[in-house]
């Protein structure tokens, strides 16, 4: 899979985020790369949320 650094460069996920910050980052992470899968941890909490996840980018 390829890294989109540019994206990254610019959406640094602060090591104290909250998990409003986290779920928002990972969302946007899907979408605008597909360096890495959404952990499980953040999936329940989207599912817990009843958010859905947009298409990764890596199945486009
Ligand atoms: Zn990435």
């Amino acid at each position: 899979m390829s890294i989109n650094r540019e994206w990254h460069a610019t959406h640094k996920l602060a090591r104290d985020a909250s998990i409003e910050e986290r779920l928002h980052w990972h969302i946007q992470h899907s979408v605008n790369c597909g360096c890495r899968e959404i952990p499980t941890s953040i999936k329940r909490e989207l599912e817990a949320r009843g958010m859905t996840l947009p298409t990764p980018r890596s199945l486009k």
